[in-house]
């Protein structure tokens, strides 16, 4: 190469040197190939300079840039016949026939990512023709023009990478203030199509319960169609994938948490022969974190349902061991199931030991006293009675025809060793029950056994018993008695019922231990201002009742406004009292049963209009 050849060269440096322009770069490439191209034009006084280049698998060259105008172009048809020959040289001069002057010089350009370039040059013959002098000016050419385009295309990689990562920090500080699934699944999608808008992509999810519709979400199934996917999700490793006939080339990147994988992204990139291998660390870092985001955000939200789970367990073990009756017990604890488990009936059926039998305990959804579940009784009955274990049916109707229930849990009821009977919680559609629930059925289950047995033990005990352990009062079964007596022995009798007033409402202000002591007091206030020979009784719940033999409805009634008062002024906190009173002759022809529903009646009444007040019976006379 000659002196002039240097200079030039050194000339089209120093052209290519002002190119290295970073806002240039990243905001348009096309102009920078523009201006090298324009550069090599007029440093060689050449015609016209164009790039062409072609993908590995194709032979079709297409433009990349030129300094030519589009008619120009179309004249000069034999270039397009030899570009894929010339690609084969290190150089390629091709005389143009209908031309005198000028012929292409072709320049070899080969590149890294798998593109091939050609650099045509249309140039004046004569500077072709000195002799070995084009091959060396030429060798540099090509040398200068893969400088700069490696360079370029260095500099703009370090800056999608520096915007890529970017987005990568954004996103992990999103992933880090948010703990829902949903969101995590979003914001990984949101990523992806701001880095790599031309890209395809999907999130193959194993157990994928109820995600948005609206985000590329597949399930992750076993088949063979997907192998590398599944090989991705089963090793946590990266699975490369390319596609010849679509011409594409696909990643599947596990998501990656701590413990295990959570899917699988998939990535597909169109017009590849094989996988970018600069994008792969981006996606592989992206992949897990959004892998550790799902699995915190899954570990959230198992805790917070471990937390409701307790909470419920929490709750229904303070409310049976408020020494609540059996039906209030029963009723809440049926409630409680159906709402938490979103459960159609409930059921506790109770063996009875002696005959073989069962019986529903009240409380039940009225479904177990129809003739109907007799089928569903006896059949788990005998299961759980074998088994002594929980039954979880999906579908029960595979084990008897024509079910109406075809989810069913049967858990039973154990105490120290015995089975008192089970618990039987059913929905109509199959699979409706989750293990989940099943679990925590049979944890409150478990739970609750022990205040039940007792409650019901307590309930039989106070048949029994004469006195009422809590307020010391009479039980019920004696005063039954002592009625009975003296409807045959006396000649008259008056009969009051009492019923605290708003109870519930005192329960649930200061507490179930409050409420028993108010019904101690009021037991208390009954005491003192009765007889000996009267019997002051608990009716049940807070419900008490003083029947005073030998003495006239006056009398009682008189009775009655004193308590009325009293417990108005003494009890702390303070409540009031209803009370209905009947009363009994020898010419009022009573029973027990007709005596108590004329008291109970007056009750009524007094309850209706404005309670804290005596309602005698058979009238409207009210004294408060
Ligand atoms: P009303 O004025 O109509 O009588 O209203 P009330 O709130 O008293 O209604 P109701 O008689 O239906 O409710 C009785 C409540 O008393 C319900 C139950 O939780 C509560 N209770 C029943 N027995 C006991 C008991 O032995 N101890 C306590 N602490 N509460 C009881
Ligand atoms: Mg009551
Ligand atoms: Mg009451």
């Amino acid at each position: 190469m000659d002196f002039l050849g240097h200079q030039k060269i050194l000339i089209l440096k120093s052209r290519f040197f002002e190119l290295y322009d970073i806002k240039l770069i990243n905001d348009d490439y096309d102009i920078i190939i523009q201006e090298a191209l324009q550069a090599i034009k007029e440093v060689f006084g050449a015609v016209e300079v164009t790039l062409y280049t072609s993908e590995e698998w194709d032979l079709n060259w297409s433009i990349v840039s030129t300094t030519a105008s589009r008619d120009d172009l179309g004249k000069n048809t034999c270039i397009k016949e030899n570009l894929q020959l010339a690609s084969g040289y290190k150089f390629f001069r091709l005389p143009i026939t209908e031309d005198t002057i000028h012929d292409y010089m072709m320049l070899a350009l080969k590149s890294k990512e798998k593109l091939d370039y050609i650099l045509a040059i249309k140039i004046k013959k004569e500077l072709l023709d000195e002799p070995n002098g084009e091959i060396s000016l030429f060798d540099m050419v090509a040398k200068e023009v893969g400088i700069l385009f490696r360079n370029m295309q260095n500099m703009l990689n370090v800056n999608r990478d520096k915007k890529k990562y970017k987005q990568l920090f954004k996103v992990t500080e999103k992933f880090h203030s948010s703990m829902k699934m949903e969101d995590v699944l979003r914001e990984v999608i949101f990523t992806l199509k701001k880095v790599y808008p031309s890209y395809h992509y999907y999130l193959l999810l194993s157990h994928d319960n109820n995600s948005p519709m609206d985000l590329p979400i597949k399930d992750l199934e076993y088949d063979s169609e997907n192998m590398a996917a599944m090989e991705a999700y089963v090793t946590a490793e990266l699975q490369f994938e390319n596609l010849k006939e679509e011409k594409s080339s696909v990643i599947y990147a596990p998501l990656k948490g701590k413990q295990g994988v959570y899917g699988v992204l998939q990535i597909i990139v169109p017009d590849v022969s094989s996988f970018p291998k600069n994008e792969v660390e981006f996606i592989s870092l992206l992949a897990n974190t959004a892998g550790g985001a799902l699995e915190n955000a899954q570990l959230y939200q198992q805790s917070k349902k471990l937390v409701t789970d307790l909470q419920l367990i929490n709750e229904a073990s303070d409310q049976l061991n408020s020494n609540l009756r059996l039906n209030e017990m029963m009723t809440y604890i049926c409630e409680r199931i159906s709402a938490s488990f979103n459960a159609k009936e409930v059921g506790f059926i109770l063996f009875s030991i002696e005959n073989d039998s069962t019986k529903v305990l009240q409380g039940s959804s009225s479904f177990f006293f129809e003739p109907e579940s007799k089928n569903y009784i006896d059949y788990f009955k005998e299961k759980i009675q074998m088994e002594k274990d929980s039954l979880f049916l999906g579908d029960f109707s595979m084990q008897l025809e024509d079910v109406r229930y075809k989810s069913v849990m049967a858990v039973p009821m154990m105490q120290t060793g015995i089975l008192k009977g089970f618990a039987i919680v059913m929905h109509p559609d199959a699979y409706h029950f989750s293990f989940d629930t099943f679990k925590l059925l049979q944890s409150l289950i478990h739970h609750s056994t022990l205040a039940l047995t007792n409650s019901l033990l307590r309930e039989e005990l106070e048949k029994m018993v004469v006195t009422d352990h809590l307020t010391k009062l009479f039980s019920r079964s004696y005063l039954d008695e002592k009625i009975q007596r003296s409807l045959i022995e006396d000649k008259e009798g008056t009969f009051i019922l009492i019923d605290i007033d708003d109870f519930k409402l005192i329960n649930d202000t200061y507490g179930h231990q409050i409420g028993d002591d108010i019904i101690i007091q009021v037991a208390n206030i009954i005491k003192e201002n009765i007889r000996s020979s009267d019997v002051g009784s608990r009716w049940g719940g807070e419900e008490l009742a003083i029947y005073l033999p030998k003495v006239t409805l006056s009398l009682g009634v008189t009775i009655a406004e004193r308590l009325v008062k009293k417990v108005r002024d003494y009890s702390k906190p303070s409540v009031t009292i209803s009370c209905g009173v009947s009363y009994w002759n020898k010419q009022t022809n009573d029973t027990y049963n007709t005596l108590f529903k004329r008291a109970d009646k007056a009750l009524y009444i007094a309850k209706e209009t404005g309670k804290d007040k005596v309602v005698i019976q058979n009238t409207l006379l009210v004294s408060e």
